[in-house]
């Protein structure tokens, strides 16, 4: 529900602050934690000047000739989320851990056009008085984010708690100290998804700081001229808009009212440009490497069933980043190395669980091994796990040529059942002693046996080998020539 009655707008113009290129004076009103109107700021995040934000695009723009591929848009990138929710002593200012979740979900869906994803990897609480009302810039922030910041050149540090004065929230700049505790994100705590800071409380406050934590400005930083917000397709807009006043112009063009770096309502901000995308992708590669690391191709499973001699493969995997597909291997019963069976195309890539699968044909019996080798687009690869199948005997029994045949002094030969059962095999020379046994135990279903028949000790001339099962009985000759 959209409480627009509520906001009231103090239109100062940004030309009256010396230090600020933009309006920090306009003033929100929303539904504060006390159910009262509460007024303040939309974000704190600090303004830059123009010669940092010149020092910045040069910098970007010298590390983009030297880098081309870090503007990579067939990859995306995967954030861990550390969430510290700071209440006051008497439990106010709780987030729910499935609000939590609702907040990476909105993240998710709002940067999934710049193929950036997030996580939650850990949450804490901490009753702490002064942490809970601690503003940008305060003593408080900076013990709190020392005391609780988890591993900040790898994750993205999330904390809620009730900084006061209205306001919603604030963020750092990707600038290169990527393990300072001062880099993170903080958010009013009832402007999570289902808070009561109507009408911003769908989690785009957090959607809105984790952009500036991505490199982004507001779309009206450096008012209507350029370089503007050194996006190329975001609108120029000469002050920040509330509401949702959808056509609105304040340069030569409609604002981009819609955009997540305005300051309107959250039912209104639907929308990064590509451009804010490319941005993103270029600040975090330059700024923020150890963090910027791709979705991989994720695995979960891997299975096979055996129905006669078809093997059917299945597996699934919970995200994919530049997956060409995959090739399923067999390493043939007997066969030293692997040969490629088929070749089954990935989904590029998705944050989206996977489902595969691949049923193979025809395939000799024996025990044999099964694996995937997934490939990206650029060559990549890498192996699955591997399975072994065997594939079962046809009729009752198979009994495989000796080799050598002829032989001197050594043959070997193979033979495997349908069911399990006691199996003999006996060597018996040519008036039908036998001459040694061979092989004598209980054989399984479910693997090829390898016989080793010495004739060392025995004279040359025609011998049998006698396979005797439970349910088979079966022979074959054998010359052993000296
Ligand atoms: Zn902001």
């Amino acid at each position: 529900m959209r409480l627009v009655t509520l906001i009231r707008r103090f239109a100062f113009m940004a030309v009256a602050f010396a230090v600020c290129t933009t309006v920090d004076a306009q003033n929100i009103i929303y539904a504060g934690p006390d159910g009262t109107p509460t007024e303040g700021e939309r974000c704190s995040t600090p303004e830059i000047s123009p010669a940092q934000q010149a020092a910045v695009d040069a910098y970007l723009e010298n590390f983009l000739a030297e880098n081309p591929d870090a503007v990579n848009r067939q990859d995306t990138y995967l954030i861990p989320i550390a969430y510290h929710i700071i209440t006051n002593t008497t439990g106010a200012g709780d987030v729910s851990d499935s609000d939590i979740e609702e907040q990476t979900a909105v993240l998710n869906g709002a940067f999934a056009s710049m193929n950036i994803q997030f996580e939650t990897a850990s949450i804490d609480r901490t009753a702490n008085n002064s942490w809970y009302t601690a503003g940008p810039g305060s003593g408080a922030e900076s013990a709190m984010k020392n005391a609780l910041a988890i591993d900040p050149a790898s994750t993205l540090n999330f904390y809620t708690n009730n900084p006061g004065g209205g306001l919603l929230g604030w963020a750092t700049f990707p600038d290169g100290c990527e393990s300072c505790t001062y880099h993170g994100v903080v958010c009013l705590f009832s402007s999570l998804p289902n808070g009561t800071a109507a009408p911003y409380n769908e989690g785009d406050t957090g959607t809105h700081e984790v952009g500036h934590f991505v490199g982004l400005f507001h779309t009206f930083q450096g008012g209507c001229g350029p370089p503007g917000d050194s996006v190329p397709d975001t609108e120029p807009e000469a002050n920040p808009r509330f509401g949702c006043p959808v056509g609105a112009v304040s340069c030569a063009t409609p604002d981009p009212i819609e955009n997540f770096m305005d300051y309107t309502d959250d039912d209104c901000m639907i929308e990064f440009t590509p451009g804010q995308g490319d941005r993103a992708h270029v600040q975090m590669a330059a700024f923020r490497p150890t963090m910027w690391v791709k979705v991989p191709v994720e695995l979960v499973s891997f299975n096979a069933t055996l129905n006669e001699d078809l093997v059917s493969f299945e597996w699934v995997t919970s995200s994919e980043t530049n997956n060409s597909g995959f090739e399923i291997q067999m390493l043939a019963d007997g066969q030293a190395e692997y040969s490629v069976l088929d070749f089954v195309a990935g989904h590029g890539t998705t944050t989206e669980v996977q489902h595969y699968t691949y049923t193979a044909g025809g395939l000799p019996s024996g025990t044999h091994m099964f694996r995937l080798k997934q490939v990206d687009y650029d060559g990549v690869f890498e192996y699955s796990n591997e399975l072994e199948v065997t594939v079962g005997v046809p009729g009752t029994h198979v009994l495989e040529s000796v080799y050598p045949n002829p032989f001197n002094p050594e043959a070997t030969f193979r033979f495997g059942v349908n069911a399990q059962q006691n199996v003999r095999a006996e060597l018996v020379d040519a008036l039908g002693r036998v001459v040694s046994t061979l092989f004598e135990g209980s054989v399984s279903a479910d693997a090829m046996q390898t016989v080793r028949i010495d004739g060392s000790g025995l004279p040359s001339g025609v011998y049998m080998i006698r396979l005797v099962g439970e349910t088979f009985a079966d022979a074959q000759s054998i010359t052993l020539l000296k």
